[in-house]
């Protein structure tokens, strides 16, 4: 791959680490990353992997964007206002970088498309951008099967939390965390309960580091961790979490190998696991 002289310069400050140099741009420039809702997580998840050059994003979402939406998802503009999300996530995209190229899903995933989905670009890594647990145990489940890594995350209130999910590491899914969503009306959802707008720029902005981490092979993921980030307290808590060989999608004798699509869409945080 030979850069021209814009990439060069546009690319400058990843090059000269040596960490990631001309070979990682490379990388990144190669690689493809969904990102599964262009919300709070998703819109700045996105745009710091299309400023970073990641190649190829694939952005999934059924919704529109609304006037509520631009407190905090800030890959959409006042003009956006009507316009469907992935289109609107698109031209942002284009407009920041044209190395990127953008592939839309205007949808939302259920257990009859996710796989395909996921499969259509053979993609390297998965944002869970999603507000809801049903998405979030399907997210899980169908990267588990399909042997795909993911970045879960969730925000509310003035909480976030997020995990990492590799696939052949022996350590926990999104499932072996938290088992299975909680009854309905138990946790408020963020329309209920409210959300500081910058929770989705700092927790999605952490899920676009641990893909470009993953992609170019540096560091320690949160693989084997739950990260919280308390923002009243300015705190932040890694936590050790373990693989359960009696989950139902990635234990010892998986009872789950078809998808499950859960009724109600209810929102990100399981709040009390948060405390301990
Ligand atoms: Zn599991």
């Amino acid at each position: 791959m030979d850069f021209n002289e814009q990439q060069i310069e546009r690319y400058s400050r990843h090059i000269i680490l040596q960490e990631v140099g001309v070979e990682g741009q490379e990388k990144l420039l190669q690689s493809k990353v969904l990102v599964i809702g262009t919300g709070g997580l998703g819109a700045p998840a996105a745009m710091f992997l299309a400023a970073a050059g990641i190649g190829t994003i694939g952005l999934v979402d059924g919704d529109v964007v609304d006037l509520s939406n631009l407190q905090r998802q800030i890959i959409h503009q006042t003009k956006d206002i009507g316009k469907l999300k992935v289109q609107s996530g698109k031209e942002t995209i284009n407009e920041m970088n044209p190395d990127v190229n953008v592939i839309t899903y205007n949808t939302f995933v259920d257990s009859s498309n996710i796989l395909d989905i996921i499969k259509d670009q053979d993609y390297d890594f998965i944002i869970d951008g999603t507000d809801n647990f049903a998405a979030k145990f399907l997210i899980n489940d169908a990267c588990v099967l399909a042997q795909k890594p993911f970045s879960h995350a969730g925000i509310i209130r003035f909480h976030g939390q997020l995990t990492t999910y590799v696939p052949g590491e022996n350590a926990p899914c999104y499932r072996c965390i938290f088992k299975e969503p909680p009854p309905e009306g138990l946790v408020p959802t963020c329309r209920e309960a409210g959300v500081l707008g910058v929770m989705g720029g700092v927790v999605g902005t952490l899920q676009a580091t641990e893909a470009i981490k993953y992609i170019l092979g540096l560091g320690e993921s949160l693989s084997g961790y739950l990260l919280t980030y308390d923002a009243l307290r300015m705190e932040f808590r890694k936590i050790k979490v373990r693989h359960n060989p009696d989950c139902g999608v990635c234990g010892k004798e998986p009872i789950i190998k078809n998808l499950i699509d859960y009724s109600r869409p209810v929102c990100d945080l399981k709040s009390g696991t948060l405390k301990g």
